[in-house]
């Protein structure tokens, strides 16, 4: 393996952990320190890792460090509909993989509601009136029920 596979994969290993290179030497039982510099130097200018000025979480001494950049959160605002349903249903799945939610469909009732509403024209109706959900210019009162189909589940019914 050459040395800078060798310093990216144990940077990658030690996510979260900065290193200057003379603690990247020693770890990595690199003969001279200019070895890591070298690789440390071209990884900083890399998307994947930072390297800048601050504490070796090894020797903890102040110095250049290099380290993987920390993921940044997902901008929820910049993404489609589509996109925060498909990271929605990500989520959820997670969650009914550790039995913390049990049911399928929770913002899809919302939506729905919001669906019929627009290309109906009905007055969607807030969550404190009871027993429907939205009204038409004549006052008809509609509930709208919605399931989302599930891969785990084949039933088909409402
Ligand atoms: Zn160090």
């Amino acid at each position: 393996m050459d040395i800078a596979a060798q310093v990216s994969g144990h940077l990658r290993k030690l996510a979260g952990v900065n290193l200057c290179d003379d603690c990247l030497a020693e770890d990595l039982d690199l003969s001279r320190r200019q070895q890591a510099f070298r690789v440390t130097s071209a990884l900083g200018t890399t998307g994947e890792f930072t390297r800048e000025r601050g504490t070796c979480d090894k020797c903890a001494l102040e110095k250049l460090v290099t380290g993987v950049k920390p993921h940044e959160p997902a901008c929820l605002n910049t993404l489609s509909v589509t996109r925060l349903f498909t990271e929605h249903a990500k989520i959820e799945a997670e969650l009914r993989a550790r039995n913390v939610i049990r049911s399928a469909n929770s913002p899809v009732g919302d939506y729905a509601e919001t669906l019929f509403c627009t290309a109906f024209g009905w007055q969607m109706q807030g969550a404190s009136v009871k027993g429907y959900d939205a009204l038409d210019s004549e006052n008809v009162r509609y509930q709208i029920k919605a399931r989302k189909l599930n891969s785990e589940k084949t039933s088909r019914q409402l």
